[in-house]
């Protein structure tokens, strides 16, 4: 394998980690160890969840699917029946009602005051790819209900409730799977580098851990089509795990004292165990307060990686000090396009710090017109009219720039996805869920097998990062 790896493969570093002082890694599987692929799933879901509305008498006949439409990162304000993108310091600078595009004035009247705030009850953040069919179908529903289409709702809140409610009466979950089961192909996006990834790290001496939501008949199943074709000969996928945790209930797996069984029979017969793990194994439920006594290791040697940012990476460091790699399918879309538009965002920034050069003397000489006017302060040599045609050059100047930042700026600004533009970035700044990442996640990364680029002795070193009072550089 080649040594360099594409730029989009990547492994990014925010705290450094020292990846030899790790004794155990734990892996999530949805969309961490196993990818889907998400317009198949997603629309499979959004069908399931449309079926059962309908059945209900919704009016839903019509709608579909739009891919485009949602992305993660994005934050919904159930007050107001609007998907937002906010930028690090919780600031919305996109949004929608339903599914039409507000303005940029609309935006600012409605959340030049309200920053999100995702301790309250009025904001929810979509943090998975699995939210996507749900959120593309609540803002279609948001049309309707603004339509008078629905009735029996009286807010864009009980909309949501009702359509979450919906979901878990209709047990889709269980048949989504078994579908999912059935034909794995359609579904399932391999990739064989991922068992070879974790057999170095278990060769150089790492404890790993499945600690997944999911259950164990479907976990197996799944991890058997994505791994065992693709391991030595011999070897099964569960050889390569000290431990197996499944139907964790992550996020309180890292917090409550949540009970664990073992398995005793292959077909899922479970018996508890009251005390500290016994041995090796599959075991259901449980809390990381075990996992860490039976590894005997601290938080700081654990490292787990998940692609959940609150679930996997928020939850496990905040409250246990677990080291954390964030899983982001995105950024090899992301850091590609980002590339491919490199000539554009060079071009858009020498024209804005060109801008920001004009602007500056035009407030320059708005301040001597003062001091003239007022007759204070040092004595200049310009007169009001040398002032007043200067001034006039410089607004002229300003608006021909602006001819070619507005469409610059669009371009740059509707990568990744048209309406939402680049999830790590919102507008110029960082994006609210690049912020989490920045927080939380120790290292990120676009899949599990870029591990291989850097094998388990990897110290990864954190950016110097760069501060607004830096000197300029070049
Ligand atoms: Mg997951």
């Amino acid at each position: 394998m080649d040594l360099a790896p594409p730029p989009e493969r990547g492994i990014f570093c925010n705290r450094t980690l020292n990846l030899r002082a790790i004794e155990a890694v734990g892996y999530d599987m949805d969309y961490t160890l196993v990818h889907y692929r998400v317009e198949a799933w997603e629309r499979h879901a959004y069908e399931h969840l449309r079926r059962r509305l309908a059945s209900l008498g919704w009016p839903v006949e019509g709608l579909r699917f739009d891919p485009e439409l949602m992305v993660r990162g994005l934050i919904i304000d159930l007050e107001l029946g609007n998907i937002v993108k906010a930028n690090r310091f919780g600031y919305v600078k996109l949004a929608s009602h339903g599914t039409r595009t507000l303005s940029f004035e609309e935006v600012r009247r409605v959340y030049a005051l309200t920053p999100t705030d995702l301790a309250t009850g009025r904001f929810a953040f979509i943090n998975t790819f699995f939210s996507l069919s749900e959120i593309c179908m609540y803002a279609q529903l948001v049309d309707l209900l603004d339509e008078g289409e629905i009735s029996g709702i009286s807010s864009y809140a009980e909309l949501a409730q009702r359509v979450r409610q919906t979901l878990d009466e209709a047990h889709w979950e269980g048949q989504m799977k078994a579908e999912i089961l059935a034909d794995p192909e359609r579904f399932i996006e391999l990739d064989p580098d991922t068992p070879l990834a974790l057999l170095d790290q278990l060769r150089a001496g790492k404890k790993l851990m499945l600690i997944t939501n999911s259950e164990w008949g479907y976990a197996r199943s799944i991890m058997e089509y994505a791994f065992n074709p693709f391991l030595p000969k011999g070897m099964r996928w569960r050889d390569l795990f000290e431990l197996v945790v499944v139907s964790a209930r992550k996020p309180s797996f890292f917090s409550a004292q949540n009970p664990i069984f073992r398995l005793v029979d292959e077909q899922g017969w479970w018996e508890p165990v009251p005390g500290p793990l016994p041995q090796s194994g599959i075991y259901l439920g449980g809390n990381a307060a075990t996992i860490e006594q039976y590894l005997g290791l601290s938080g700081d040697r654990i490292l787990y990686v998940g692609d959940h940012i609150f679930v996997d990476v928020n939850v496990s460091k905040k409250l246990l000090q677990w080291r954390t790699a964030l899983v982001l399918r995105e950024l090899e879309h992301e850091v590609r396009e980002s590339s491919a538009a490199s000539k554009q965002q060079r071009e858009l920034d020498e024209r804005m710090s060109l801008k920001e050069a004009l602007e500056r003397e035009l407030c320059q000489l708005r301040l001597l017109e003062q001091r003239r006017r007022h007759r204070y302060g040092p004595v200049i040599d310009l007169d009001e009219a040398e002032i007043a045609s200067r001034s006039a050059e410089l607004r002229g100047e300003i608006q021909q720039l602006d001819e070619r930042i507005s469409p610059l700026a669009r371009r740059v600004g509707q990568l990744c996805s048209e309406r939402w533009g680049p999830l790590m970035r919102t507008g110029r700044d960082k994006s609210h869920l690049a912020r989490q990442v920045e927080r939380y996640a120790d290292i990120y990364t676009s899949r599990v097998s870029n591990f291989l680029f850097r094998s388990p002795f990897v110290y990864f070193q954190s950016p110097r990062g760069s501060l607004p009072h830096d000197p300029l550089s070049g």
